[in-house]
């Protein structure tokens, strides 16, 4: 179990979630949204680029995330895994996904789906006071994970771990470390 992406609303508590079992698994933590966040507090290109997207809970075009992506993933330290968050969002870099994975001759091992429900994750977004977390954008980002998102739970059938999210920290990352070894 060395090839994982988590899925989740926003707010279901991935970014947590995925540095506590990045840290157990011994695998890195790749996050696509720190990752255009550190490309907008660096001011680079890119960053200036994606910046209204993020503060409007919009995607970021597919061809910028993808190819970002890809380069991360083709760091030496993701060869042996990774734990991908926020990525993919959709059905076409899932394809992406899937085919870079496929021509290194590589599969997910699993695709881990933090269950929480709307309402609650709303709640926590409100109190998290993030530059992209007021009450408009946050429920835009809610159907953006509804309309484009949650279609990867089926994509993804075969290989789906579902969690419950609600709960203490530490006894998420547990459920979800004994629901991925219940799979090996
Ligand atoms: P949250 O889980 O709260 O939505 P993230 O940090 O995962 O927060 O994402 C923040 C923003 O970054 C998203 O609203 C979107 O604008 C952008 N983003 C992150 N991942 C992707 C992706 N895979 N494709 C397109 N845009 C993305």
């Amino acid at each position: 179990m060395r090839r994982l992406v988590l899925v989740g609303p926003p707010g279901a508590g991935k970014g947590t979630q995925a540095v506590a079992l990045s840290d157990k698994l011994g695998v890195p933590h790749i996050s696509t949204g720190d990752l255009f966040r550190s490309h907008i507090g660096d001011e680079t290109e890119l960053g200036r680029n994606v910046r209204h997207y993020l503060d409007a809970g919009k995607l970021v075009p597919d061809e910028i995330t993808n190819e970002m992506v890809k380069e991360r993933l083709d760091e030496p330290d993701a060869a042996d895994g990774f734990l991908l968050d926020g990525f993919p969002r959709n059905v076409g870099q899932a394809d992406v996904l899937r085919a870079f994975l496929t021509d290194h001759g590589l599969e997910l091992d699993a695709v881990v789906q933090l269950q929480v429900d709307e309402e609650v994750v709303v709640a926590r977004l409100l109190s998290r006071g993030r530059a992209d977390d007021n009450e408009d954008v946050i429920r835009h980002r809610q159907q953006v994970y509804r309309s484009e998102t949650a279609p990867l739970l089926d994509y993804y059938r075969d290989v789906l771990v579902t969690v419950d999210g609600v709960g203490e920290v530490g006894e998420i990352t547990d459920r979800v470390l004994s629901a991925l070894r219940a799979r090996t």
